[in-house]
């Protein structure tokens, strides 16, 4: 089963085995119950009675709710039940007590299960066996506790020979139990990365003894050996017996599954996938079905399509007398599930198999992500889910299954994550160099091709390592035998992942998946050994911070370092060097991004301050500029010197002076911006930081020398006045509209040069929307003296100049009060944006610039969720937001409404900002078709 993992983490284990001895619903411990409400708490699945649909995930989980549907189609489930995600929820409001009536329950569904299957619990005759398995809303792959082959004991093991005449089988079945269940429920594991899993320590040692090389050269005997070993070593380590009763395991298991959810792993996950904590996983209890009784048995798990690719081609993996986590683990190397049609024994089940791939599709609308076993010849499905794509495959499904209606519209849109299209915009190797690093030899092996991307990097061994190496800005690609849900950190550091074991559904390849990280996995040809600090391969050897390569989209592992090149969506959209029809890849994007553009109510802007960055922004679909910097402008080349004048002026006159200097070279990038935009709006902010941040300070005595030789003043000038503007927290101090109200000179010098190049533009033929913004203005009164100048420069220069053209004045929304009055203010604002990085920092009284250094602790007091800075804090900035839109519109119904901090890229900010009912949001270029898609999915939000 795909989400079986072998390792586990310390601190895992600590959680789960405290859960076990709890067991699950004994648990004595924590306070009084706080509430949390609990309903119908297990729900059933099999022929004869389904409780569930798929529509239930939210209580069923993923797992549960697809495990009814696939029940209710008709296809072969085993069946079992589901223990609420409410349970789970309700076990951790509650101090870690499951509700009082959980254990009746779950002995009563147990009792049916026995009936439905004509087995029983500890049965010596026919016992029932079961698979204990999480499952939360959304997938978390590898993520949770799952424990195989429940029921078995040392009388159990015997009647599961006798039904089976299999002596070896039901050992080994048992074996694998007890040594799962001493892994994840009692925490006997690996205590340092380096050290062995204790069980295989055990097993390796009696191969050895044995002369063997492969488990399956143990024989019954050994196997019978096995566990007593096992058994001991779980006396040793934890002082305990193992539970010798099915239904006491089965509450050991259940306690395990929910402990997971909060192991740190699932936290990680959960962090990084912005998935709720409260959503809680359920648990699922099914009667097992056994893979590895015979050579007329197999398992295996597949995508219904190519989930790298999107092609549609039936893509999976299997293995013939096998048990799920053998497939997962990468101990055995599993065949391509396309083999299996050639198999004489189980040839015929891969018939139904690609029956079921297609009913699959057809019922849940989307790629499917099965687990299935063969038992006999006999063919059951144990599992089914959306498959994790990369943003490639999600395009090219949502493009395909469209058009050959197997999926709705509605749900090629919801089903992608806008975060992911980042990936389509990820290098490629230069084809250049790439054929070089070829034609000279340096191909060291071709693995599969997991996640496609170019990476090259410093090749680490350990996640520790990667992680570290990354902190310190080196690029890393991590290498290691095979991942497990502990490397999760070093895999998030690093650019690529390399792994010599495993398939396509090996842990690797999944979360690279899942994370849109290139990934080369099971590059068999490759040896990776952790003592020596080596990876060799065909002669190479490269040590810990060698140069490596590797190619996600082909397999390909390189040593040494290949220079990456532009992705096809930017040589299409940015450099233009490829046409739109020589590239799929465009081809399926843009379908994504104009049935976005159908669904989506708000407007798309961009936050540029270039004309080049406006192009990129319009070729990625934006309507606009949403926030231009005037001030980026003012250290291009040498106007730096004229801006310094104009601040260390002593008089008006020599300041004007300054400014007229200026003027020419801000009109002048006012025109490049107005053409690039071809009469779409600008919004043009007004001067906003403080000043000092222009002119080089106290520490740095040679930059003040430079300025005051450019200028001809005395360095004593320069230091006195950097010294003047020296403020203790500038980012509330002379800033914003404060320097227009003091300086009313630099509006006029900024207002002259936004109407003078929409004079000159619209003289050329050209059409200009300016919108004129006044930054930080928590007065009416600020806005209006602002204004007064803004409309008397605007008269001139149409007087001056002859020509027409419509503009606007507004303003940004971006301290409380601002919000608080927003309907004084909308009386002058002829629009407003929401600068939430300053409303944030305002709102909190958290310095944006300095906050990264308790951010993160209060992250881990959960204190707050997510960084208030990258996406919008709803409870507290949220609300001025609320009130700002909504005080704004009670004076001006329709009031045009933005917002130009970074927010505007955050797809769950922009989700808020839809729901408020703002008109547009702006965010940086490279993310307009991140808040294109999730415009469209808060548009199609329920
Ligand atoms: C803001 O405060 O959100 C904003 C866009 O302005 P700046 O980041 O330039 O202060
Ligand atoms: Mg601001």
């Amino acid at each position: 089963m795909a989400t079986v993992t072998k390792r586990r983490k310390k601190s895992a284990s600590k959680s789960s085995a405290k859960a076990s001895k709890n067991g699950a619903p004994h648990s004595k411990s924590g306070k009084k119950s706080s509430g949390g409400k609990v309903g119908k708490m297990i729900y059933h699945f099999s022929k004869s009675r389904t409780d569930g649909d798929g529509s239930m995930k939210p209580l069923l989980g993923g797992k549960g709710a697809n495990l009814a549907a696939m029940t209710s189609i008709g296809l072969p489930v085993p069946p079992g039940f589901t223990i609420t995600t409410e349970v789970c929820m309700y076990y951790y409001k509650n101090g870690k007590k499951y509700p009082p009536a959980l254990l009746n329950d779950v002995k009563t569904a147990v009792a049916w299960l026995e009936k439905e299957t004509g087995k029983k619990f500890g049965d010596t005759k026919n016992p029932l066996l079961v698979s204990v398995r999480s499952g939360a809303r959304d997938s978390m792959p590898g993520m949770m506790d799952t424990i195989l082959n429940l029921g078995l004991n040392d009388k159990t093991v015997e009647a599961l020979k006798a039904a089976t005449g299999n002596g070896r089988f039901a050992w080994d079945s048992y074996r694998r139990f007890v040594q799962m269940y001493g892994d994840v429920v009692m925490g006997v594991q690996k205590r340092h990365e380096h050290e062995h899993e204790p069980f295989d320590e055990v097993m390796d040692h009696m191969k050895r003894e044995r002369g063997v090389q492969e488990d399956t050269q143990l024989n019954e005997a050994d196997l019978q050996e096995l566990v007593q070993k096992f058994k001991a070593l779980i006396r040793e380590r934890t002082g305990q017996g193992f539970p010798a009763t099915p239904f006491e395991q089965l509450q050991g298991a259940i306690g395990a599954v929910f402990g997971s959810w909060m192991n740190e792993r699932a936290i990680l996950y959960r962090q990084k996938y912005k998935i709720p904590d409260e959503w809680g996983t359920a648990v699922n209890v099914q009667s097992m079905v056994f893979g590895n009784m015979g050579d007329d048995c197999a398992t295996g798990v597949a995508f219904t399509r190519d989930p790298a690719t999107g092609e549609n081609v039936f893509y999976g993996e299997y293995l013939v007398n096998a048990q799920g986590e053998d497939v997962v683990a990468g101990v055995r190397t599993p065949k391509p599930v396309a083999e299996m049609s050639h198999d004489p024994i189980i040839g015929p089940a891969f018939k139904e198999l690609e029956k079921v791939r297609k009913t699959l599709e057809k019922n849940f609308g989307d790629v499917q992500d099965f687990e299935f076993t063969i038992e006999k010849k006999k063919l059951y499905m144990l599992q089914t889910r959306n498959g994790k794509r990369t943003a490639l495959a999600y395009v090219k499904i949502a493009h395909d299954m469209v058009h050959e209606r197997l999926m709705t519209p509605e749900h090629a849109i919801r089903s992608g994550d806008p975060e992911a299209l980042n990936q389509l915009l990820q290098p490629i190797f230069d084809r250049h160099d790439y054929e070089h690093a070829k034609n000279s030899g340096r191909l060291l092996a071709t693995g599969l091709a997991a996640g496609p991307g170019a990476a090259s990097g410093k090749v680490v061994f350990s996640a520790t390592k990667a992680e570290q190496w990354a902190n310190q800005g080196e690029k890393v690609v991590l290498a290691r035998i095979e991942t497990s849900p502990e490397d999760l950190r070093g895999m998030i550091a690093s650019e690529g992942i390399l792994t010599c074991r495993g398939g396509v559904s090996s842990h690797a390849a999944l979360v690279a998946r899942q994370m849109g990280k290139v990934c080369v996995a099971g590059a068999g040809d490759i040896h990776i050994d952790y003592h020596a600090g080596t990876l060799t391969c065909k002669g190479h050897t490269l040590r810990e911070g060698d140069a490596i390569s590797i190619n996600g989209s082909t397999g390909e592992v390189f040593c040494g370092s290949i220079k990456t090149a532009d992705s096809e969506l930017k040589q299409v959209l940015i450099s233009r060097s490829l046409d739109p029809s020589e590239s799929k890849a465009y081809q399926y994007y843009n379908f994504i991004m104009k049935l976005a553009d159908k669904y989506r109510k708000l407007g798309l802007r961009t936050n540029a301050d270039q004309p080049d960055q406006v192009e990129n922004a319009i070729a990625f679909g934006a309507d606009g500029i949403g926030l231009c910097r005037t001030e980026h402008m003012f250290f291009e080349g040498d106007r730096i010197i004229a801006v310094r004048q104009m601040i260390l002026s002593e008089t008006l006159e020599d300041r004007k002076r300054a400014l007229d200097k200026l003027l020419p070279l801000q009109q002048g990038d006012f025109e490049g911006i107005f053409r690039a935009l071809a009469g779409r709006p600008a919004c043009i902010r007004l001067l906003d930081p403080p000043l000092h941040e222009f002119l080089p300070q106290h520490d740095n005595p040679r930059g003040q020398h430079e300025v005051a030789e450019q200028l001809g003043i005395s360095v004593e000038t320069v230091n006195k006045r950097v010294h003047e503007l020296h403020e203790f927290n500038p980012m509330l101090g002379f800033r914003g509209c404060r320097l227009g109200i003091k300086y009313p000179e630099i509006t006029e010098m900024q207002a002259r040069a936004i109407f003078q190049a929409a004079a000159a533009v619209v003289g050329e033929g050209g059409k200009v929307q300016p919108e004129v913004m006044v930054p930080l203005v928590g007065f009416k009164r600020e806005l209006d003296l602002q204004v007064e100048i803004i409309h008397r420069v605007a008269k001139e220069v149409m007087k001056e100049t002859g020509k027409k053209f419509k503009y606007t004045v507004g303003t940004m929304i971006e301290i409380p009060r601002g919000a608080l009055t927003a309907d004084e203010i909308a009386n002058t604002a002829e629009f407003f944006s929401f600068g939430t990085n300053d409303l944030t920092q305002t709102c909190l009284g958290m310095s944006r610039d300095d906050s990264g250094s308790f951010l993160p602790a209060y992250q881990q007091a959960e204190i707050i969720k997510t960084n208030p800075f990258a996406s919008i804090d709803v409870t507290g900035v949220g609300k001025l937001m609320q009130i700002g839109v909504e005080k704004g519109r009670t004076t001006k119904p329709d009031l045009k409404i933005g917002i130009c901090g970074e927010h505007g890229g955050d797809p769950s900010s922009i989700h808020f900002c839809h729901k408020i009912g703002m008109n547009y949001v702006s965010c940086s270029p490279f993310r307009v078709p991140i808040a294109r898609l999730a415009a469209a999915q808060a548009a199609l939000a329920k």
